[in-house]
C-alpha cells in the first residue's frame, strides 16, 4: 500500500533527522541522504543485525516516559543485543511510523526532537550513529475508527565481532557455572514506579539528561557492551545472551538452545535496590520474571577463574549448568533452606494468554 505521509511534513521530519546525526563513526563510509547507507566492516570481522520494536502503547507510553528515555530505550534494546554476542555496534537503523501531530506541530516536533536526544546521547557514548531509516505517516484511522495514530519505531543495529568468535545461546555445558552482570528487578520496579505516578514533571526530573542505569534501570538502562566484548575477547563465555524478557524466560532460551537444565541459587541474585524496597517476595519475584534489565546471562567452565567484575560491571555466580533429563523441568529454582522448585518461564512474552 502506498504510504500517505504528507510529504513536506516527511521531508521535514527527514532534514530534523539528519541534521541531528552528524556523528559517523570509521565503519560508515555513507550515512544519511542517499537510497543505501554504505557500510565497511572491519577487516575480518562478521556483521551481526538485530532489529527491535518499540510500539506506544506496548513498549512506551507518550503520557507517561519522557521523550528521552524512549530514544535511549529503542536504541539500548539493539545495543543490548549486540553487547549479548559479545559484538562492537557500526550503526543503527531507524524505521518510524509517525502520527501527523509529530511532524505539523510544535509539540510534537520538540517531542521528536528529545526521542532524537536521548537515541543520540547513548549512541555517542558508543560510537554508534544513526546511518538510515525510513519514515512514514502512521494511520489515525482504521475501517472506520477514529484515533490518533501511534508512534511506532523500528530500530536494526548493525555491529562487528571476529569472524566464528561471536557469543550464542547454544554452548552452555552441564558442569558449567551461571552467571549474570549487574543487578535484577530495578527495571520491573521502577516501571511500577513510572506507571503509577500521576504527575509526568516528576518522571521528567527523573529521566533527565546526566541519570544513569543504576538509577533509572527502567528509563535509562545500560547496554552491557563493554562486558560482551570482554567477555568474547577472553574466550570465558560458553553461552550468553541478555535479559531483555526477565531472567525465567531468559535461561529458559539458554537452556533449551543449549540443552541443558539450569539449577538458580535464589539466595545469590544480586537484587536491584529499587526491587529489594519493595520486599523479598516481591524483590525475587522481579529478579526471577521482570523484563528489561538489559544485563548479560552467560556460563563459563567451572574451571574459569572468574573476574569479581568486568569492564567495571560486577559478576555474580547465580547459578549452575547440569545435564537435561526427560520429565525433568528445564530449570529449577534452589530456596536457602535447600528446598528445590520447578522454575518455569514467567517474563514477558507478546501473545501470551496470561498479561505479566
Ligand atoms: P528512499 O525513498 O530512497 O528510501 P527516503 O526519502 O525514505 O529514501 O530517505 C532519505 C534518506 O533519509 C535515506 O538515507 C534514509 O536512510 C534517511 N532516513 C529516512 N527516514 C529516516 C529515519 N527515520 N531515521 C534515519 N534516517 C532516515
Ligand atoms: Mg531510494
Amino acid at each position: 500500500m502506498r504510504r500517505q505521509a504528507n510529504p513536506i511534513g516527511e521531508l521535514v521530519l527527514i532534514e530534523q533527522i539528519r541534521r541531528s546525526s552528524r556523528r559517523r563513526n570509521a565503519s560508515v563510509v555513507l550515512g544519511i541522504g542517499d537510497d543505501c547507507a554504505i557500510l565497511r566492516p572491519p577487516p575480518g570481522y562478521e556483521l551481526l543485525i538485530t532489529t527491535d520494536f518499540s510500539l506506544e502503547g506496548r513498549h512506551f507510553r507518550r503520557d507517561r516516559h519522557p521523550p528521552e528515555s524512549v530514544g535511549h530505550r529503542c536504541l539500548a534494546r539493539g545495543l543490548s543485543d549486540l553487547a549479548a554476542m559479545g559484538a562492537k555496534p557500526l550503526a543503527a537503523f531507524l524505521s518510524l511510523a509517525l502520527p501527523r501531530d509529530i511532524a505539523t506541530t510544535r509539540s510534537g516536533q520538540q517531542w521528536m526532537q528529545r526521542f532524537l536526544h536521548g537515541l543520540h546521547a547513548l549512541g555517542d557514548r558508543y560510537g554508534c550513529p544513526l546511518a538510515g531509516g525510513d519514515t512514514a505517516e502512521s494511520p489515525s484511522s482504521i475501517a472506520g475508527a477514529a484515533g490518533s495514530g501511534l508512534i511506532l519505531a523500528d530500530i536494526i543495529l548493525v555491529g562487528a565481532a571476529p569472524a566464528g568468535k561471536a557469543l550464542r545461546r547454544s554452548g552452555a555445558r552441564p558442569g558449567d557455572l551461571l552467571y549474570c552482570t549487574g543487578s535484577l528487578g530495578g527495571a520491573a520496579a521502577e516501571l511500577a514506579t513510572v506507571l503509577t505516578r500521576s504527575s509526568m514533571a516528576r518522571i521528567r526530573s527523573g529521566g533527565a539528561a546526566g541519570a544513569n542505569a543504576a538509577q533509572h534501570p527502567h528509563l535509562q538502562p545500560e547496554p552491557r557492551l563493554a562486558t560482551g566484548a570482554s567477555l568474547l575477547r577472553r574466550g570465558i563465555a560458553t553461552a550468553a545472551l541478555d535479559l531483555s524478557d526477565g531472567l525465567s524466560t531468559d535461561l529458559m532460551h539458554l537452556c533449551t538452545a543449549s540443552d541443558v537444565h539450569a539449577i538458580v541459587d535464589a539466595a545469590a541474585l544480586p537484587i536491584h535496590p529499587l526491587a529489594a524496597i519493595q520486599g523479598p517476595t516481591p524483590a525475587l519475584h522481579a529478579a526471577l520474571h521482570g523484563g528489561e534489565d538489559y544485563e548479560l546471562l552467560f556460563t563459563a567452565a567451572a574451571s574459569t577463574r572468574m573476574p569479581r567484575s568486568l569492564a567495571g560491571v560486577p559478576i555474580t555466580l547465580i547459578g549452575r549448568i547440569t545435564r537435561r533429563r526427560t520429565g525433568q523441568p528445564v530449570m529449577t529454582l534452589q530456596h536457602p533452606d535447600g528446598t528445590r522448585q520447578p522454575l518455569q518461564p514467567s517474563g514477558w512474552e507478546h501473545f501470551s494468554s496470561t498479561p505479566h
